[in-house]
């Protein structure tokens, strides 16, 4: 043993309490207002939540992460992650405008001086909205780097062609954060350079080149296809360099595991309270059901394994903002959020015995959106790929 360890104040601190309580308790307030009948009719018709962002734009919530600046607030990622999870706990949905945050990203990090002058401050403002990300296609799914869709250099312009799919809110955005092979793939050194990423003005490219085709899911989260005929574009929609786009893209995926299994975190408080309410309520045999162990057990465990995810996610976050490697526990804070909520949703759907298919419970719709946390943004067979190669040093599967 040494004689004496030397602490570096460098090192992450994870929180003990709730981080940004204040900010919190201001969520659980303006959520108050957007009560489970609101979501219901939006889910019912498909409609999108433009009361619900404009509230948390005009309270400064969706710009929290830009710097101040370019009129944002300037707080660090556990703090949207916060905010999302807060959303999520109070029965609300961040999906909307969640992007947002995580596409904001990139542009800081990579846009050059006059891109984050002309967007970040309108971005902030809630004048423009960034909340579509064109990665996934069709052919290539979960493989980016086989991604078709190419931008080709033409004088002061490049010319999109290609499709997306599972592009969410791209009905409802000004602007997307494209990413498009610039480079063929067998032109390139290694794997990963060719592609780049655009910021694209969907105001302007719509109906001159880009096509918007809704796609009917399960859960009501906007999303579409889009299809990209000969669209015009500036090349000062270029961010960054020509060719460094997947690493650009690769750079916010931290970021954006940790705010969206952020929302998971919010769920699983949501069906855990909702389980263990109508659990002390719900009298059959003549006493509450959550006296049973069958029941009250499921929904402890569901708990127990939220508790657990949040560790995981709040070192994740620590680490991040430290400037430090957080790939692991961004991944495995994302997994493990995601199979506690889909623990949570079950048990309490089961909790509620038939009441749970009644649309009026708001359970059946809260058991299909928590479905999405195992398969977007990234499913779950992806993350153990990462955690077994690149942590525990395994054998490539792809
Ligand atoms: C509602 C919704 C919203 C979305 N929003 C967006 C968005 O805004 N922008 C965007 O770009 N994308 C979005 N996506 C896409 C989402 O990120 C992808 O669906 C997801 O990454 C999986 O890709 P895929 O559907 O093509 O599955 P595939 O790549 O076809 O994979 C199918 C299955 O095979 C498994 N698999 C594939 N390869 C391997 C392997 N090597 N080892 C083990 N298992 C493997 C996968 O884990 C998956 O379970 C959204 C998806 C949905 C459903």
């Amino acid at each position: 043993m040494p004689d004496s360890v030397s602490i570096s104040t460098d090192m992450p601190v994870m929180p003990i309490g709730e981080t940004y309580p204040e900010i919190r308790e201001a969520v659980a307030k303006l959520c108050e207002g957007f009560p489970s009948e609101y979501w219901h009719e939006l889910d019912q018709r498909r409609g999108y939540p433009t009361e619900f962002v404009k509230a948390l734009t005009d309270a400064g919530f969706l710009g929290v992460l830009i710097p101040e600046e370019y009129g944002g607030s300037g707080l660090p990622l556990s703090a949207g992650a916060a905010i999302l999870e807060e959303i999520h706990k109070n029965g609300c949905s961040g999906a909307a405008c969640h992007a947002q945050m995580y596409t904001m990203g990139t542009v800081l990090r990579h846009g050059s001086d006059d891109q984050k002058r002309m967007y970040l401050p309108k971005i902030a403002s809630g004048e423009l909205r960034l909340q579509a990300f064109g990665v996934t296609e069709p052919t290539s799914g979960t493989d980016t780097l086989s991604l078709r869709t190419t931008a080709v250099r033409d004088g002061d312009e490049y010319v999109v062609n290609g499709q997306k799919v599972w592009t969410s809110r791209a009905e409802h955005s000004d602007l997307m954060l494209l990413l498009a092979r610039t480079t063929a793939k067998e032109k390139v050194a290694k794997r990963t350079d060719g592609l780049s990423v655009f910021l694209v003005d969907m105001r302007e490219a719509k109906g001159n080149g880009l096509e918007i085709k809704p796609i009917k899911t399960m859960i009501n989260h906007n999303t579409t296809e889009i299809f990209f005929d000969n669209l015009r574009i500036p090349a000062s929609s270029l961010i960054g360099e020509e060719g460094k786009g997947f690493r650009y893209i690769l750079d916010g995926m931290n970021a954006e595991r940790v705010l969206v299994a952020s929302e998971a975190l919010g769920d699983c408080q949501w069906f855990a309270q909702k389980a263990s309410e109508y659990s002390r309520e719900r009298e059959v045999f003549g006493r509450p059901i959550g006296s049973n162990q069958g029941i009250q057990f499921p929904i402890a465990d569901a708990y127990a394994q939220f508790m657990g995810a949040k560790l995981v996610i709040q070192k994740a976050a620590a680490l991040f903002e430290a400037g430090l490697p957080c790939g692991a526990e961004a991944n495995a804070g994302k997994y493990l959020a995601a199979e506690a909520v889909w623990k949570a949703a079950d048990t309490c759907f089961q909790t509620f015995g038939g009441f749970a298919f009644a649309e009026e419970y708001g359970i059946e719709r809260k058991f299909r959106e928590a479905r999405i946390h195992r398969t977007a943004p990234i499913s779950q067979n992806l993350v153990l790929s990462f955690i077994g190669e690149h942590v525990l040093g395994m054998p490539r599967s792809y």
